[in-house]
């Protein structure tokens, strides 16, 4: 294997080794014929890797025949106008909790198509909250609620699968999604790109309640429309054969690992780690979010000053630590820690802090 970097970027992100080595292997020829990306999306071979790819994830959320599993394109983006496309009409609202800048997207994006309400949670000098339950009131004429799980650029996550009592539950889930086990009742309508903790960029997952499905049909059409996916086994379309298989594979490595229950502890571990190397600083790093909302995904930090956030990146490349700036928008020091991210790398970077801290103290 050529070296590796221990890679912190947002997603596309880090990928288990063990399943870009089977990739390698089998990008040239997948099961002694063709290469995985070269056979037919209507072939038996690929027909088998979507009905694996949706079986594992089925089986690693433990997802009831109450739910369609889809896979579309678009990425995450798409299902900011799909949501309210499907599921609103221009005179009709949705509530919308807003807790950083994906969910201020959303609920912008939502504007286009009908009267959404947006329950904003931001503080006037960023994101770095989430609401508890109690704080949420739903408007009473709400066709559903959407929130963000994991606020990727600001490093939020609810640390608790939200509850939208009688309303339906739409959840962005891009950033957090397989990190942790989830009480999939609670959720109407969970979406997530995949290039963060699923797979390669190019296919999103949507996990949908039949009840919702039935309700859209026939408010939009072809690769618009959710329930054209979920009556044509994911393929009104050509979708991403490859994306979907790198899928399988990482939903395989994850099952092998001891599924979402293993990955959480391991997620906080790494996650404990690193926010004690920012609290035990004496003030040198400030994280972003308040302690209730800190990110296990998405862990956000500031230096004292900008020119020493570029040194702090600059160094840690030169150690083999790459992606830590954080989004343009907000500047500062993110790691970005999913599933595929090994804790050596995290220990790594907690050693550059001490080590920086130490000389720039
Ligand atoms: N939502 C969240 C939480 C994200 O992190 C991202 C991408 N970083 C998006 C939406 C947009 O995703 P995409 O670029 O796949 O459309």
């Amino acid at each position: 294997m050529t070296s590796r970097v221990f890679n912190f970027y947002s997603g596309p992100a880090m990928l288990p080794l063990d399943v870009l080595e089977r990739a390698r292997a089998e990008i040239v020829s997948f099961g002694g014929g063709a290469s995985v990306m070269e056979i037919s999306h209507r072939s038996a071979e690929f027909m088998a890797v979507l009905g694996s790819a949706e079986s594992r994830l089925r089986s690693l959320f433990n997802i009831s025949d109450s739910y369609k599993v889809l896979f579309l394109q678009g990425g995450a983006t798409l299902q900011f106008s799909m949501v309210p496309m499907n599921f609103l009409s221009e005179r009709e609202s949705a509530d919308y909790v807003i807790t950083g800048t994906w969910s201020q997207k959303a609920y912008k994006t939502a504007c286009e198509f009908g009267k959404p309400n947006a329950l904003d949670i931001t503080v006037s000098n960023g994101a770095n909250r989430v609401p508890v339950q109690e704080e949420l009131h739903f408007s009473e004429n709400a066709r559903y609620v959407h929130y963000v799980s994991n606020e990727t650029i600001d490093g939020v996550e609810f640390p608790y699968d939200l509850d939208g009592s009688e309303f339906p539950a739409i959840c962005d889930a891009s950033s957090n999604i397989l990190s942790r086990p989830i009480d999939l009742e609670k959720y109407a309508l969970i979406y997530a790109g995949a290039q963060k903790n699923i797979g390669p960029s190019g296919v999103t997952v949507v996990i949908i309640r039949n009840d919702l499905l039935e309700s859209c049909r026939g408010r939009q059409s072809g690769v618009l429309s959710y329930n054209s996916f979920a009556d044509n086994l994911s393929m009104p379309n050509t979708p991403n054969t490859w994306g979907i298989y790198m899928i399988d594979l990482v939903c395989e490595w994850l099952q092998q690992k001891g599924g979402l229950e293993a990955a959480a502890v391991r997620n906080a571990e790494k996650a404990r780690l690193l926010y004690s190397a920012i609290d035990n600083s004496d003030g040198f790093y400030t994280g972003n979010a308040e302690l209730s909302a800190r990110s296990k995904m998405n862990v956000t930090f500031r230096l004292p000053s900008e020119a020493m956030e570029i040194e702090f990146c600059t160094e840690a490349e030169g150690k083999g630590m790459i992606g830590l700036r954080g989004h343009r928008s907000v500047g500062g020091i993110r790691a970005s820690i999913y599933n595929a991210f090994p804790f050596e790398g995290v220990e790594w970077l907690v050693e550059h802090m001490q080590d920086f801290a130490r000389r720039k103290g």
